[in-house]
This record gives structure tokens, sequence and C-alpha cells, in this order.
């Protein structure tokens, strides 16, 4: 052993220690590594925490020593401890909620106390009599647990008496991790405990003797070349337990136990597939994406990202699966991000089916025991491709080499719901930077800000601009953009536009397939005039108001700006006001209302709260057991359904006016995705998208399939708006059951961070608000937020102190 480090810098389970780490002594007889999980004091306690760096000198002139270690083999590479140590700095998140990220599924135990007697003969005379009778509890029990003794005593009690008799040192405390969540899972496992011939003798004895269950089993097992489990054996054979005893008995079996992987794959049956033969567009892409990868493995450069932009069914998938295909060749693994929701059989199963046996898939719905094992065995480098959702991200495959982001511009990449608020995408980024691995990006509708970095040349842009088309029948659909003013004025009150009516009657009279999509998303209602087209808006956001029943009142939720609510338009002065905000639900009711002979299925969230109601919809539909599916976002999504020849947008634009600057850029992906879901078979498709706006950007590039169209609008107007990517945004909320406390706490942070923004003279940044929160008030806490545009700001909120209370989201998704 060379010579060692003496101090630790440790990451603390603790919510004291914040983006802080903290130093301790390695003790003579440990031995420490970056990465590792170890026990540490902290006060009174005993914590988990990692250790993110090893040195000679401590932090601080006091240290205590490292309690003892959790698991003898270090559970983060040290890349991944500073890719934590990144998150907690880019997010403002605690350094141990990053670094939990990391840590194999089930880590995060509570810590249980126990209390022993220690040996000294001590005098006890002195001792009141509750003292001397918990100490003679411990001493005949040898060890109890600190919560078995707060139960009898009371919690407070309990405490008191032994921390008396722990200050006297005549008990001592110990702690213990809680029994684990998830364990190795354990199978009994058969096989013959005799030579083939002396089997087959007994075979015959066996039958004889009318032994036939006995008989059968052992016949089974002759046939089998390794050992089969218990249960498969039982299965086949179809007998008891007593039969496999029996024959154990006689020394012809042997039951064993062995630990079995829980393989998320195994219920499924996958047939191998090959590479397919790339068109030339495709050829293009791959041959760059192939060379870096190559020159990265000899050192010549250092790791691009890629966006590959390709329509949907462009063959970006294919493009993945080679390029994962030549890292492999290259020694090295890969890791595959999908869009929650794109987690189908459909996409696994083409992963899986190129590397079969070597992908694991990492999913939230996956049993906890099914994760540890995952986990595990990526650890042990047992697989070539990890394929998951955001947190797949933070999976410990060693010698990454490629990193895919399919739909790189979903928001589901984005932790919006619990801290650390990362992006998955920009910590792949991080992450690749750390190990020297190559990105794809794909997307058919990029994010305007990935867009912005690869014509900056940020990033290599990669283009496949038709769809790999096995049959001519099969370009990008017609796009039909039909204005509901005309409608109105036709006299057609109806949901359905005359033109959606029709189309609809037709695929129903030709026995095809039709989705009606909404987007519907929160409880927003904007006010909008069903004469003349306006939206309500701010004056001073731009953004839409937003309407607010209880008070009646339309509300800027950038800036709260409010307005009664009107009863005339301010525009055209008409009465026919509107209140945007019709339902997945409605709209089922409204179309077997009016095509009582379709069979209709709705999907949305409300009706997918289980674990396979995903995939029931779908094989429902897919076996056209349904004339018409209807549905939110959760439609629009990767799904190939050859038998589809019409989407239907029954409104483009409730979506167009959420009070957020990327509503735009929201409804243009989402008007490409959904129309993408048309025309995929061989039959053709057309897609109608109903409007209020039919002269928007956003839908007028979507009607075109044009994304450069989009682009270019998109980008001069968060230019002249100052908004990302040429600035920083950051949310700031605070919650509380009082709302004008809120306001007031959100008033006062505003000054202070004015104040400190002057004392350090930087002019480029800005507050909004206080304004009500999007959702103002959730689960009877109100909400204001601040929000904050500049550059930097992880940087400057950094060095300013924000009173507890406060909810810090960096690159917020929405506002
Ligand atoms: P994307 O990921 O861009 O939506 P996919 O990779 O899913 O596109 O490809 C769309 C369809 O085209 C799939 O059915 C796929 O099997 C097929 N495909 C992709 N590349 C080729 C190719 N080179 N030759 C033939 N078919 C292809
Ligand atoms: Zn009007
Ligand atoms: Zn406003």
């Amino acid at each position: 052993m060379g010579y060692r480090m003496r101090y630790a810098e440790i990451s603390v389970n603790s919510p004291v220690a914040q983006r802080r780490t903290f130093s301790y002594a390695i003790p003579q007889n440990l031995s420490i590594d970056v990465g590792q999980a170890v026990w540490v004091p902290f006060g009174e306690k005993l914590l988990q925490g990692i250790v993110t760096e090893l040195s000679d000198y401590p932090a601080v002139e006091e240290t205590k020593d490292i309690a003892g270690i959790i698991d003898p083999h270090p559970l983060l590479s040290s890349p991944h401890v500073a890719l934590a140590r990144w998150i907690s700095t880019h997010y403002l998140s605690s350094l141990f909620d990053a670094v939990a990220l990391m840590l194999p599924p089930g880590f995060k135990r509570r810590v249980v106390t126990s209390i022993s007697s220690t040996t000294k003969e001590s005098d006890i005379s002195s001792l009141t009599s509750p003292q001397r009778h918990v100490l003679e509890l411990i001493k005949r029990q040898g060890r109890v647990g600190l919560k078995e003794q707060e139960k009898t005593l009371g919690k407070k009690k309990a405490q008191t008496l032994v921390s008396q008799l722990i200050r006297r040192r005549l008990v001592a405390r110990s702690y213990e991790l809680e029994s684990v969540k998830a364990r190795p899972k354990v199978e009994l496992y058969l096989s013959l405990a005799t030579a083939l011939d002396e089997a087959q003798r007994e075979v015959a004895r066996l039958s004889k003797k009318g032994a036939n269950k006995q008989a059968a089993l052992l016949t089974f097992l002759v046939q089998q070349f390794k050992p089969v489990s218990l249960a498969e054996a039982r299965r086949r054979v179809n007998c008891g337990k007593a039969v496999v005893d029996a024959l154990a008995k006689k020394g012809l079996v042997t039951v064993q136990h062995i630990q079995v992987k829980r393989d998320p794959l195994s219920s499924q049956h996958i047939t191998p597939s090959q590479p397919l033969h790339l068109s030339a567009a495709q050829e293009s892409a791959f041959k760059s994406i192939q060379s870096s990868l190559l020159e990265v493995a000899e050192k010549h450069i250092s790791p691009p990202v890629f966006l590959l932009h390709g329509v949907t069914g462009s063959g970006k998938t294919e493009i993945y699966l080679q390029a994962l295909a030549e890292t492999v060749r290259l020694g090295k693994r890969g890791i595959v991000l999908v869009p929650e929701i794109a987690l189908t059989p459909q996409t696994i199963e083409r992963f899986a089916s190129r590397f079969p046996d070597k992908v694991a898939i990492l999913h939230s719905k996956l049993s906890l025991g099914e994760q540890f094992d995952e986990w595990w065995g990526i650890k042990n480098g047992e697989f070539d491709v990890v394929i998951g959702p955001r947190s797949a991200i933070f999976a410990p495959q060693p010698d990454l080499g490629l990193l895919v982001i399919d739909e790189e511009h979903e928001w589901t990449y984005k932790q919006h719901d619990k801290p650390p608020h990362y992006h998955a995408r920009n910590v792949a980024i991080k992450l690749a930077e750390l190990t020297g691995a190559v990105v794809i990006l794909g997307s058919a509708t990029p994010d305007v800000e990935t867009y912005y970095h690869a014509q900056q040349e940020d990033y290599r842009l990669l283009q496949l601009p038709e769809r790999v088309v096995p049959n001519e029948n099969s370009p990008l659909p017609q796009v039909e953009v039909v204005d509901l003013k005309d409608e109105l004025k036709a006299g057609n009150r109806s949901i359905f536009s005359r033109s959606l009516s029709q189309a609809i009657g037709k695929v129903l009279a030709n026995n095809e397939q039709a989705i009606l999509f909404l987007n519907r998303r929160g409880a927003a209602t904007s006010i909008q005039c069903r004469n003349c087209g306006l939206v309500l808006r701010c004056k001073r956001c731009e953004v839409t108001l937003t309407y607010h029943s209880a008070e009646d009142t339309a509300v800027c939720h950038q800036c709260n700006y409010r307005i009664p609510a009107p009863q005339i338009c301010p525009q055209c002065l008409s009465r026919r006001i509107k209140y945007l905000g019709l339902g997945t639900q409605k709209l089922e009711q409204e179309t077997s209302h009016a095509f009582p002979q379709a069979r209709s299925l709705r999907w949305d969230s409300d009706v997918t709260r289980q674990k396979h109601s995903h995939q029931e919809i779908f094989n429902k539909f897919r076996a056209h057991k349904a004339d018409i599916l209807i549905g939110t976002q959760m439609v629009a999504k990767g799904l190939d359904l050859p038998q589809v020849t019409l989407v239907g947008v029954v409104s483009a634009d409730a979506g167009l006016y959420l009070p957020d600057f990327r509503a735009g850029e929201r409804t243009f992906q989402l008007l490409i995705q959904v129309a993408g879901r048309a025309g995929r078979g061989s039959l053709g498709g057309k897609v109608i998208i109903q409007t209020y706006s039919p002269k928007h950007y956003a839908i007028q590039a979507a009607a075109k399939h044009d994304y450069a169209l989009f682009y270019d609008k998109e980008i001069a107007y968060r230019r002249q708006l100052h908004n990302p990517p040429f600035s920083q945004l950051a949310s700031l909320i605070y919650s509380h059951t009082n709302d004008a406390l809120c306001q007031r706490k959100a008033e006062r942070l505003r000054q202070h961070l004015l104040e400190e923004r002057d004392a350090k003279g930087i002019a480029d940044l800005s507050l909004i608000g206080p304004a009500p929160a999007f959702i103002h008030r959730l689960r009877g806490r109100f909400r204001w937020q601040l929000i904050i545009r500049g550059a930097e700001l992880p940087t400057f909120l950094s060095q300013i102190s924000i009173p507890q209370g406060w909810a810090i989201d960096i690159d917020p998704i929405g506002l």
C-alpha cells in the first residue's frame, strides 16, 4: 500500500449540509476512496456520507474520524462525483440530493439507533429510580432499540433518560441501517445428482412402482442441460413439492439456491435483428458520428455534441442503433434516454433485439428489486446499452462512449417536481465532457435553444430532411388549417369544423382510424372573443391573461396585472366572450354524439393510472378495436399506427396562449409530433388543425412541416425580448398558507435582490414579478413567484442568502 491521504471531504446526508462538504479524518485502519459510502458522526448523530475528495489537509482545524464504511466498493465513480458537484452548483441543490441521484436504488435508508450497556461496573446508587429502571432493562436485554424505549416511555422521557445514562457512561449508543429494502433474489434450482444412465434406469424403476410423477420429473431433468428453476420444473411436469423432496431424499436430484436476476425483459420474447441498410441521408449522418467516435477513442479530439435533426420517421433510431454498435465495437458502452412516455415496449424491443441480453432498462415502474438488480448489473459492466427516462443518465454505466437523447426537446427531461431541478440534456452534456463520451441529441423539432447552439457551431448539426420511405405512398402528411372564425360565420357551432366532420365520416366509412388531439394542459382558462378571435393579453408582458372564476377577473401571472373579466370584447365590442377550456372528457362525449356509430377510446392521464394501461390502450387501438382515439399529448408521442389516416387537432389554441414565452414553441412541437402520427402506413394520411389563429407563425410553420420557418421567427422574438438562449432564467417560488405573507416575503426578496445586483454592479439582470405563480394555490398553500432574467444566475444567487422557504428553479421549463 502506497502513500495514503489523511483527510476526506464528505457530502453528508443532512438537510443542514446544503451545498457544502465536511472534513473528516481517515482512521489508520480504514482504506477510503472517492465515491465511497461511509458513516460519519454529525452533531449527535451518525449519518450516511459520500466521499467527494481526499486531501492532506482538512478544511477546518478540528475534525472527527470517519466512523466506518458502508460499502467496501466506491458507489460513485470520480466523474459521477464531479457531476454531482456540478449539479449542486448549477441547480443550487443540496450536494447530497445530487449525489443521491447516483446511488443504488434503496440506498437512502434510515438509521436505527440502539442502546447497549457498557461493561463498566459503577456506583448506581446516585441514579434516580426511572434511570435505574431503564438501565436494568437494557442490562437484562443486552441491547434495545431506542424506538422501542420511546414507545413505552414516551419520546421525550426516553431520550432524556438515555442521554443521562450515556453521560455517566453506563450505556452506549450504536447505529445501524434499517433493514435493506432491496436484496438480491434467490431461487431454488434443480439439477440431476446422478449420471445420466443411472437416472434413466431409475426412471424405469419408478414407473414400474407407479411413482409416475417422480418418473416424469426425473425424465424432464434428464433432458435439461443446466439447472432448472423449481418453479419452472413443477410447472412443466405439473407436480407438487413432495415429488421433488422424494427425489432429493433418494439422492437423485440436487436442490440449490441460486441468485437470479429480476429481469424486466424476461417476460418478452425478443427476436434478434440485423442492422438495416442505411439510406443516403442516414449514411452521411452516421459517417460523421462514426468518425467522431473513432477520433475520440484515439484521443485526437474532444467529444462533440451532435444534433440529429430528422423529421418523424426519418430513421433516427436506426442511426442510434448503429452508432451504439460502433461504440461497442470500440470497447465502450452507451446510455439512451427516452422521454418516459416513449418507453413503450415497441422502443425497448428495437434496442433489445439489436443487442440481445445486453440492454438494461431502468424505469420508475420497475419493482425496487428489479431496479436494484439492474443497477448492480450495470455497475458490473454486464450491459452494452442502458435505456431509460431522465434518471437513467445517472446509471453507473462504466466506459461511457455514447450518450443518446431521443426527442431532446421533451419537457420530461427536466426534473421540475422535486430538487435537484436538473435537465437531463444538460447533465448528459456535462457527463460526456467528464467521461469523454460523444452525445447525440435527436429530434424532429429541436428545442430552440439546442438549435441555436447548433447554429453557433457549439453542436454539430446532422439533418435527415425526409422520411425513410419504404413505401412511396408515405410522405409527410398533408395539413389543412381550418379557421374556426369562418365556421362560426357559417353558423357551425359544433366543436367539429365541417372539414373535420367530413374527414371523420370518410375514415369511418373506409374502416380506417382517426386520432383526435386536444392539448389541454393545466387548469388555466384563457378568454377569447369568438367573433374576432382576440385573446386577452397583459398590456405589460404580452402574455395571455388567465381567468380566475372565483373573483371573475383576468390576471397576468407574470406581473399580476388584473382587470375585471370583460363582458364585451375590447376590440370588436361583441358580447360573444368565450372561456377556452374544453377537455378530453367533453370531447369524448361530443364525439359519440356526433358519430354514434364510431367506437372511441380515450387516452389521457385520467385513464392511465395503472401500470399497464398505456400499453392496453395502445394495443386495443392498434388491433382496431376502436375507430377514434381521443387524447392529450400522450397520443402525440412516437406511436407507429399504420391504420391511422386522419389526425384532427380539435383546438390548437389552448396551448398557444399559455402565459409562457415558450407557448409558441410548445405548440409547434406538439403539432408536428401529432401530425407525425398520420399516414405512417401505406394508406397515406391527412391532418386537420382547427384554430382561431390560422396566421400564427407556429401553426403556419407546422402546417408546412417547416422547422426553419418557425425557428427564424421564434429566435427573433427571443432575441428581441431577451429570453433564453439570450439570457438565463431562474424562478423563485415562496409558498405559505397566508397569501398576503407570501406577497410580502416576495416583495422583500425582490428588494434584496435588486440591492445586491446594484451593489455588485451587474447590469444585465432584471426581475419580473412578484406575481401569483401559475398554480397560485397548491395543496392549501399560496405561491408567489419571482422570475430573474440575466446571465450566470447560479453564481449570483449562490452569493446571496435567500431565506428559508424559497424554492429555486434554475432554467425552469415553464413559467
Ligand atoms: P425516427 O426515429 O426518425 O422516427 P425510425 O428510426 O423509427 O425513425 O424509422 C422509421 C421507420 O423506418 C421504422 O419502421 C424503421 O424500421 C424504418 N427504417 C429506418 N431506417 C431504415 C432503412 N435504412 N431502411 C429501411 N427501413 C428503415
Ligand atoms: Zn372581438
Ligand atoms: Zn403582465
